[in-house]
């Protein structure tokens, strides 16, 4: 690469206006607001749910769906936001029967939608529509994790009896681990 090249790619680092830092508050709420170039964009809503086989739909009902929908939103904060969904969603290796040995290792995800305690496995169309996001930001959460296994907590004395996770189980212990610090608003 070149120097020109370089010096042409360096961005300027720009001072967010106001107007920019409400204007992200608004879109991280999912609330009506005016995006950067001025489009107004109309507030997040939920989506419906389900028609899948796994009859989600008979599992959660709109009130609740409607809870986990504010509970989203309310958060107002992506970091917040990619927490939540790290907790929600699983990835597991797909047992594939395989003859050759050239099989490769599949991975899928599975949706989890949690009611208090209680986490319910949900088909996709369920968890993206009950708190209204595209599947872009389920892979966004997702290579944050696969590219920063380190999450930078201290976890000494916790995890004593914990046997060595390798391999596909390491996406879900770090999910373990994020999962134990609950989101509580930091001490301004
Ligand atoms: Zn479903």
């Amino acid at each position: 690469m070149t120097p020109s090249v370089k010096l042409q790619r360096k961005r300027l680092k720009k001072v967010p206006s106001w107007k920019d830092v409400k204007s992200k508050k608004e879109l991280n709420l999912g609330l009506d607001h005016n995006n950067r170039s001025g489009k107004n964009k109309s507030a997040k809503t939920m989506g419906l749910p389900c028609k899948c086989k796994m009859k989600c739909f008979d599992k959660i009902s709109d009130n609740i769906r409607k809870t986990v929908f504010d509970e989203y939103w309310g958060l107002g904060d992506h970091v917040r936001q990619w927490d939540f969904i790290s907790r929600c969603v699983r990835i597991k290796e797909k047992k594939v029967a395989t003859t050759s040995s050239n099989s490769r290792r599949a991975l899928s995800r599975e949706y989890y939608i949690p009611i208090n305690f209680v986490e319910i496995k949900v088909c996709k169309v369920m968890f993206l529509n009950t708190i209204s996001v595209t599947e872009k930001i389920i892979s966004t959460v997702s290579k944050k994790l696969n590219m920063s296994p380190v999450i930078e907590h201290d976890m000494r004395g916790k995890h004593t009896n914990r046997p060595h996770v390798i391999g596909t189980t390491v996406i879900d212990f770090i999910k373990e681990h994020i999962a134990m610090f609950p989101t509580v608003e930091s001490h301004l």
